[in-house]
């Protein structure tokens, strides 16, 4: 049989430089597409504008660039009005649908009214505006989850890698939100819309996006879309277990030592490389890259504790 199509792509959120653990994310994605021929997409993920440091976007674009990424197309921008039309007409649709619905409980109401936190840590939305619609006024939109008995509140996820995901949406999630009072529309919405108007068939990511996937079906399901298949990958973590990001101050990449830093991406997924490939040219690198990708040598683990020999500190 000819090999399915296969569209991934790569999905950065501009609140600071491309760090090691984005880049990760980055070659993963990128070598699982090229490996099996598929196209790979460049998206910059700048729905949630209060979070968008300027110039962040234009940074991740230029060092993809350096590092020798290639991607199919033009990249697409979440905070194009195309994109955003997008996603209130999926909204929309989910209102009339009776899937969505306004609320307007502050973050303290939900706070003291909870019962139990989510898969998150965030208090689980206990339906408050579900039952009594909430009075006029700048308001959020929900989703609204199956009721907890149905079997469409349980959502199980069969990740490439790490293997079955199961949450009951109702328990471990809660009415999550669509579009906040202020206008933005969150996550878990526009990568839904997007992912299937982009005809993305694989998602590679890191793994602290897995407890989204369930929801993001449960997405899929009530806007008719189809689920791509998942792989996440594991997330680089410090030797605290603290995932690697701007917060723990991951510092950005370094475009001189580029060949290096794709050595350690490389080695922090498993795939073993020569330690020569650091002092190769760019384009040998990526060629063996390509040619011994295997997701069955990636560790099937959430986090993997960056050790010094992989940092090079
Ligand atoms: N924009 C998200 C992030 O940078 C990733 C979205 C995704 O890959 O689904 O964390």
């Amino acid at each position: 049989p000819p090999p399915r199509p296969y569209v991934g792509r790569f999905a950065p959120s501009p609140t600071g430089p491309l760090h090691f653990g984005s880049l990760v994310a980055a070659v993963g994605s990128y070598l699982d597409a090229r490996s099996q021929g598929g196209r790979w997409l460049l998206r910059v993920e700048d729905v949630d504008t209060p979070r968008i440091v300027p110039g962040a976007a234009e940074g991740i674009v230029r060092t993809l660039e350096a590092f020798g990424f290639a991607w199919d197309g033009e990249v697409r921008w979440q905070s194009a009005p195309s994109q955003v039309a997008a996603y209130q007409a999926a909204l929309d649709a989910l209102i009339a649908a009776g899937r969505a619905y306004p609320c307007r409980c502050t973050r303290r109401a939900i706070a003291a009214a909870a019962q139990h936190t989510s898969v998150d840590g965030a208090p689980v939305y206990p339906g408050t505006c579900r039952h009594a619609p909430p009075p006029p006024g700048p308001a959020a939109w929900r989703f609204r989850l199956p009721a907890s008995g149905d079997p469409a509140d349980t959502v199980t996820v069969l990740d490439r890698l790490q293997g079955a995901i199961t949450q009951r949406l109702s328990r471990d999630v809660g009415d999550f939100v669509l579009k906040r009072a202020d206008g933005v529309y969150t996550y878990q919405l526009a990568v839904v819309v997007d992912d299937a108007d982009q005809g993305v068939t694989d998602v590679v990511r890191g793994a602290d996006l897995i407890d989204s996937t369930p929801r993001q079906v449960a997405l899929q399901r009530a806007l008719g879309l189809p689920t791509p298949a998942y792989l996440h990958l594991p997330v680089a973590a410090n030797a605290a277990g603290e995932k690697l990001s701007k917060q723990t101050l991951a510092p950005a990449l370094a475009i001189d030592q580029r060949c290096r830093e794709l050595v350690r991406a490389l080695a922090f997924l498993g795939q073993q490389p020569p330690a020569e490939l650091a002092e190769a040219r760019l384009d040998e690198l990526w060629q063996w890259a390509r040619r011994h990708w295997s997701v069955a040598r990636v560790p099937a683990r959430r986090h993997l504790v960056l050790t010094e020999e992989l940092t090079g500190t």
